[in-house]
């Protein structure tokens, strides 16, 4: 029998490309039909035929907190008796940017925009605004976003759909584009080299988090930091999911290491659509009015938008034990699932870093594009299609993450890994 979802789909393909307002929520990459979701609560999530799942998305890392979290919930009820959007300033934008500038390491002004993508087009415009220069280079297997200058080798979506680049690009918006190998750091000399005196910025996640979790070796940020200095360009750390995540200072914090701009998505905005870019003073005065940089946005900065970021900002802030909480998760049910695929002897490599984890179908270490490139993907779809089968709503593809949040329970963890038990058995 057809089930709702699967009746939702056949219909959404008729009038959205692909049924999916994102391509990687059509499951393409592990061979079924998407879940239509109809609701969620706390760490699960419902489909359209009632079936309830423990959801290790969140959104894709927003959810941090749990969906519904009362907090953002309790905000959101009350900005909406103010009104949906004014085009006009508001007491919330000033809360949240002082908010950020107070406790973020290097964020001195703050922008906000609607969407990650957004924030790193509009910080790579800066980028290139305040130094007079127009090359960017960005690390194969990162992903920034669908802006045209940083569709080339990116991450994800693309890298499972199989097409390195988009068409419809233009050659000249790629071609300021260089692209280094990630955690190699004489390919990105080679590139200063090559270029001697044009590139703006390096750009990067600090953890790469899109082609699954790849982690940056030992002084890898310090030395591009160095790097960036020597060579007069800027050092953009792009994170949209390690913002708030790794620590409330983000990965600037993690690893102590200061960009020069810092990219906001996801997490900030607490499940509505937001994104922002901050950093140095001087660098975010070239924004207009203030600079030539022009940048603007009708929406940017929605009194709901902003209640709801500023609501789960602050239970950050306030809250501090969350981190160390949702890290330990992480680590507990990673070591439950490396457990259950030792005992079936699939080979894996783990990764996990605070409350972000993957799972390479590997034996090899994974430590830029190429190497995630070789896990087993056929492998990744049959587990993934059994844990869903059992209630666990892991991302549908080997390049994207494990997101822990505040509402996952021990329960929750020990259901999953009992399953993944006889699940590594099968696959
Ligand atoms: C999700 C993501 C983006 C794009 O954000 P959108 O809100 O989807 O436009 C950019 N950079 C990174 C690292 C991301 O994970």
């Amino acid at each position: 029998m057809e089930t709702k979802s699967e009746a939702l789909f056949e219909r959404a393909q008729k009038v959205i490309p692909g049924g999916v307002n994102s391509p990687v929520r059509a499951f393409r990459s592990v061979g079924r039909h998407p879940l239509f979701i109809e609701r969620a609560e706390g760490q699960y999530i419902y489909d359209a035929d009632g079936n309830r799942y423990t959801d290790y998305v969140g959104s894709w890392g927003p959810m941090i907190l749990g969906h519904k979290a009362p907090v953002v919930q309790e905000a959101v009820l009350k900005a909406l008796e103010g009104g949906l959007s004014f085009g006009a300033p508001t007491e919330r934008e000033v809360l949240i940017a002082e908010l950020i500038t107070q406790h973020v390491p290097g964020v001195e002004m703050i922008r906000m925009v609607n969407s990650g993508t957004e924030a790193v087009m509009s910080a790579v415009r800066a980028a290139r605004g305040f130094t007079g220069r127009s090359k960017i280079i960005k690390f194969e297997g990162c992903y920034h976003g669908h802006s045209d200058g940083m569709l080339v080798k990116a991450g994800s979506g693309v890298m499972t759909a199989g097409i390195p680049d988009s068409l419809g690009v233009p050659g000249g918006c790629a071609a300021d584009t260089l692209t280094a190998v990630y955690n190699d750091l004489d390919s990105v000399e080679q590139l200063f080299q090559q270029h001697r005196g044009d590139v703006a910025a390096v750009i990067l996640e600090p953890v790469a988090a899109n082609m699954g979790v790849v982690l940056p070796k030992e002084g890898f940020l310090q030395k591009l930091r160095n790097m960036c200095d020597t060579n007069g360009a800027l050092l953009i750390f792009d994170e949209v999911i390690t913002g708030f995540r790794l620590a409330f200072g983000g990965a600037q914090e993690y690893f102590g290491v200061q960009a020069d701009l810092v990219t906001y998505g996801k997490i900030i905005g607490g499940g509505m659509p937001v994104g922002a870019y901050g950093g140095r003073r001087e660098i975010m005065e070239t924004v207009a009015p203030l600079g030539g940089v022009y940048q603007a946005g009708t929406l940017s900065g929605n009194p709901v938008a902003m209640a709801a970021g500023l609501a789960q900002l602050r239970f950050l802030l306030d809250n501090p034990q969350v981190y160390g909480q949702i890290e330990q998760s992480c680590a507990y049910l990673v070591e439950g699932l490396q457990k259950a695929a030792a005992e079936a002897e699939v080979p894996l490599t783990v990764h996990q870093i605070g409350s972000l984890a993957c799972l390479f179908f590997t034996g090899s270490p994974v430590d830029d594009y190429g190497s995630a490139k070789s896990s087993d993907t056929k492998r990744f779809a049959r587990y993934f299609n059994a844990m869903l089968t059992r209630g666990h709503y892991f991302a549908p593809s080997q390049f994207e993450a494990i997101f822990l949040g505040y509402a996952h329970t021990k329960e929750d963890l020990d259901r999953t890994i009992q399953d993944a038990r006889g699940v590594m058995k099968t696959i």
